[in-house]
């Protein structure tokens, strides 16, 4: 590839066009390429590694729907358990939809192949998990649907071999860079290389969706992939789109101590619980009711404590134990075998003899790109809330719909994906059938782009290291943006990453390597890090509450009256803000309770 920006020459970069471009091919991206796909629309689906590598097939512990097979349930109780474990900041008339949409989508699923555990009766079978109740608040529920603890490994595997069929058209192991965007702001495609051999593709689209997942890479212990680095969150931000509600960030209980590999929340939904230093069932302290399956925000927040109250297990004190032994080889071979040869693999424990030692770890972006439900991305426009950005989706982890507000229930998440890939899907059918030609885009606007994929190789004294900079970002994120946080600490941090996002202009990345291009990804993905960061920590130190996983402890009390609302973090405007929709679509409204397990 030329190192020089004046002489690129048209002729040389490829250009392909698709009646519609999705970037990304986890869940979210391939429910909604299958359904262009089958409405006979030309589907070109990009992503950075193969497909069924996407960080979906991670996913352990199941799906939520209120199908009842195991303790009566409806939607309604279902949509009341998520605005509430939201913490009141999920947008209702988002939620309302997906709470009804999802018994569909989880048969949808079935007749795709996906293998769900069954009920002797031969129901599909439904663990508990936290944060589900009967009757808005009671009897604990059983919402997840399963396959034993390995069921995004089989919707994605389903989902692809759908796609094959489909004949979406897979650009695999290409990297996305940056949207094509018009003087008028319509978004018209995306600029690609292939990580291979560095061939540059410009993909012409008349719709975009962005499926790109979550960031959890901005974090040192996480139990995200090391693809999940928020590329189409910093796609999006160049493209002058700001990230939504970036402060409420996720820790999951119970990652392994240290390490951060997930031990699902199924775990203590088959009956597991938590122990601390002095052998006590910590949880009954913090949730008298909900125990063990009170919300995620609840359980790592009690976690933390115990360990800094000196209660925690180890000579270290710095976890605490997750015991599952009393519930018997049988049930944990059958339930939860996934789980079980991650604890002997990586720690050498087998947890039907012993208990497994866990510590909170960075999960989940509940943030993102706003989003409305149809997928639309939209941004606020003079005195609008928010209007949609022509041809422009999102959906998935990277989008913010909003249906997780403060906090994602577990189980939430696969469903968000599938629900809202095809809902967008459906929104981008109807709109084809009104746009039905490709815009002819100026060789300015491709040149503009192209010239930008040099970035990294030019720029700069090339002091800086990427790994460099990666590993402090990691740690700075961890310090000072975790479980707890304080005005103090969040200072230093935003002084920290803003100083760290000046320091990534004297990143170079070397172009004689033989790595080069895969070098040259590890710089965008920091880039794309780099721009979550400064979201994230300009968001959480302006919310003067806790709310959700956003826990301050100088503002310990959650805020309705100030802060009922999402923050709106972009390069141009910095902090902005736009209302909660409370308003759902059929049902009344729930307003905001105290919080209780
Ligand atoms: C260990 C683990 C366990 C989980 N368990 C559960 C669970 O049991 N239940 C639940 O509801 N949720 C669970 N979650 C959350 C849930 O799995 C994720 O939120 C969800 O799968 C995300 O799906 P997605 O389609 O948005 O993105 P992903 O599956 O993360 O896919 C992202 C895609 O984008 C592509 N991509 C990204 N950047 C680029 C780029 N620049 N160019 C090209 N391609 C790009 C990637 O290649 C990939 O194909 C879990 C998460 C983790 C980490």
């Amino acid at each position: 590839m030329s190192n020089d920006t004046n002489s690129i020459d048209m002729s040389s970069i490829e250009r392909r066009q698709f009646d519609t471009l999705i970037i990304g091919a986890g869940g979210g991206g391939l429910r909604a390429s299958l359904q262009l796909a089958e409405a006979d629309l030309s589907v070109a689906v990009v992503s950075k590694v193969f497909p069924t590598r996407s960080h979906t097939v991670a996913a352990q512990g199941g799906m939520n729907a209120a199908l009842a097979n195991v303790s009566p349930d409806n939607w309604h109780w279902h949509m009341f358990d998520t605005v509430k474990g939201g913490d009141y900041l999920g947008d209702q008339d988002s939620i309302e939809y997906m709470c009804r949409a999802a018994p569909k989508a989880v048969y949808e699923l079935e007749h795709f192949g996906v293998p769900f555990s069954r009920l002797d009766n031969g129901k599909i079978y439904q663990r508990a998990f936290g944060g589900q109740s009967q009757n808005f608040g009671g009897d604990q529920a059983a919402r997840t649907c399963a396959a034993a603890d390995r069921t995004g490994h089989a919707i994605l595997h389903s989902l692809y071999q759908q796609n094959i069929r489909a004949k979406t058209h897979f650009f695999d192991e290409y990297f996305a860079v940056d949207l094509l965007k018009d003087d008028e702001g319509r978004v018209l495609g995306a600029v690609v290389f292939n990580i291979q051999d560095g061939q540059i593709t410009v993909i012409e689209a008349k719709t975009t969706l962005l499926a790109t997942g979550g960031a959890g890479q901005l974090f040192k212990t996480t139990t995200n992939a090391l693809i999940n680095t928020g590329d189409g969150m910093g796609m999006a931000m160049r493209a002058g789109i700001p990230l939504q509600d970036m402060e409420f960030f996720q820790f999951h209980p119970t990652g392994i101590a240290g390490r951060g590999m997930l031990i699902t929340e199924g775990a203590r939904g088959e009956g597991g619980y938590l122990v601390n230093g002095d052998g006590e069932r910590l949880m009954e302290r913090y949730a008298p009711k909900a125990k063990d399956l009170a919300s995620r925000d609840v359980v790592s927040r009690a976690i933390a404590i115990e360990v800094r109250e000196g209660r925690g297990c180890g000579p270290n004190k710095d976890h605490v134990m997750l015991k599952l032994d009393h519930l018997g080889e049988a049930v944990i071979q059958k339930r939860l075998p996934g789980i079980r040869q991650t604890c002997i693999t990586f720690l050498g424990i087998d947890p039907a003899e012993a208990p497994i030692p866990v510590f909170p770890t960075a999960h989940y972006t509940m943030g993102g790109i706003p989003t409305n439900r149809y997928g639309q991305v939209v941004v606020p426009v003079k005195d609008t809330p928010e209007e949609p950005v022509a041809g422009l989706y999102a959906a998935g982890e990277c989008a913010c719909v909003s249906v997780h507000g403060g906090n994602r229930l577990g189980g939430n998440s696969l469903l968000d994906i599938l629900v809202f890939g095809r809902a967008a899907a459906n929104h981008i059918i109807g709109y084809l059938k009104e746009n039905k030609y490709h815009r002819v885009i100026d060789d300015e606007v491709i040149k503009k782009v192209v010239e930008k994929v040099n970035r990294f190789d030019q720029q700069g004294s090339g002091d800086e290291t990427v790994a460099g900079l990666r590993k402090e970002l990691k740690q700075t994120m961890e310090e000072h943006c975790s479980v707890f946080r304080n005005k103090e600490i969040l200072k230093q941090g935003v002084d920290k990453v803003e100083q760290l996002a000046q320091r990534m202009k004297n990143v170079k990345v070397d172009d004689q390597s033989f790595t080069f291009n895969t070098a040259r990804v590890e710089a965008f993905e920091l880039e794309n890090l780099m721009a979550c960061a400064l979201a994230t920590i300009h968001s959480a130190y302006a919310r003067e509450e806790s709310r959700g996983a956003h826990s301050r402890t100088d503002f310990i009390e959650r805020d309705d009256k100030s802060w009922m609302r999402h923050s709106l973090y972009s390069f141009e405007n910095g902090l902005d803000y736009k209302p909660v929709r409370t308003r759902p679509l059929s049902v009344e409204s729930f307003p905001p309770k105290p919080r209780v397990y």
